[in-house]
């Protein structure tokens, strides 16, 4: 089954308290295609970037099946960058620089090959820039999700609010989910957020794992304790390209299905935060994988005798 995501690709400078990087390949869109790419072999991409992207970077997408037509080059511009510095908990994060540059006037050609995706993820970007890319599909894909952050809903409410309603999977982080709300409990948060469109939501909870939720049902999926987290970045732009890559290589949303969907975007961010950046994403086998996903079915499994 074929993907279609839209998102940033990056510029990133972290910090965490293992260290510091200078700009490394970052964004969403990038994390999320390569983490899909051990599920789909459709796997295309839009996105934008500057003349100071390098194309090494591109062969690397290229190598993991992305299918880059739909990434635009502005010669002369500059791709976005983000800077961001981690708590010594490194479950929370400062958001140091955001500097939109060619995203900021981004404008998302879907090319004729993509018109017939039936998963599409709106990786974190502009709202309107996301609900552009909707309206532009020429059939209403199988099943539209959509990533996000505080910033937006700082600074463009009225935009988000107007894709959400068009969406069927959100995902969100708790805090972002009840700045959304305006509920502290979780549970009341997402009745809110699904009466505001999307049929289905999953919150993230970092370190704590991620909640899923649809009409009444709730299912928790853990995160893997892992000895040591280098680098959290990504981590939920990982879960996402797992989540819907598996959707997709499956082809069933039921909300079984998405069980394993979920479990499958944990292992997927599980990986991604054991090295800086996507370093531990392109180079992942199916076998580490199949054996990850069997460390949270042990991880969560009891008998009551
Ligand atoms: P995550 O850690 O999964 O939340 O995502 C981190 C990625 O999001 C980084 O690689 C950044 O380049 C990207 N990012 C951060 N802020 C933004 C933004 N405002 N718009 C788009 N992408 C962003």
């Amino acid at each position: 089954m074929s993907l279609l995501t839209v998102g940033s690709v990056a510029f990133d400078a972290l910090e965490t308290p293992f260290g510091k990087t200078d700009k490394i390949i970052g964004g969403a869109a990038t994390y999320i295609t390569l983490a899909a790419s051990y599920f789909v072999k459709e796997n295309n991409l839009v996105a934008v970037v500057g003349g100071d992207f390098p194309q090494s970077m591109i062969d690397v997408l290229e190598e993991h099946g992305v299918n880059t037509e739909g990434l635009e080059i502005v010669p002369d511009g500059k791709t976005f960058f983000w800077s961001g510095r981690y708590h010594e908990d490194m479950n929370t994060r400062d958001t140091l620089i955001t500097e939109l540059n060619v995203m900021e006037h981004f404008d998302p050609i879907i090319p004729d090959s993509y018109q017939t995706t039936k998963y599409v993820m709106l990786g974190n970007t502009v709202p309107a820039t996301q609900k552009l890319v909707i309206e532009r599909m020429n059939n209403r894909p199988k099943l539209i999700m959509l990533d996000t952050m505080n910033l937006w809903m700082n600074i463009a409410l009225d935009d988000l609010k107007a894709v959400l309603a068009l969406v069927d999977v959100l995902t969100i982080n708790d805090e972002e989910a009840r700045q959304l709300s305006g509920e502290y409990s979780l549970r009341k948060a997402a009745i809110k957020i699904m009466g505001m469109g999307p049929k289905t939501l999953i919150i993230k909870k970092g370190e704590h794992g991620a909640l899923l939720f649809q009409d009444e049902h709730i299912f928790f999926a853990p995160a893997l304790p892992l000895e040591e987290v280098f680098d959290p970045t990504g981590a939920g732009d990982s879960f996402a390209g797992g989540f819907i890559g598996y959707l997709a290589k499956t082809d069933d949303i039921s909300f079984e299905n998405m069980k394993r969907a979920i479990i499958y975007g944990s292992a997927m961010a599980s990986f991604c935060v054991e090295k800086f950046g996507s370093e531990r994403l392109v180079n992942l086998t199916q076998e580490e994988i199949a054996a990850r996903v069997q460390q949270f079915v042990q991880l969560a499994s009891f008998d009551i005798a």
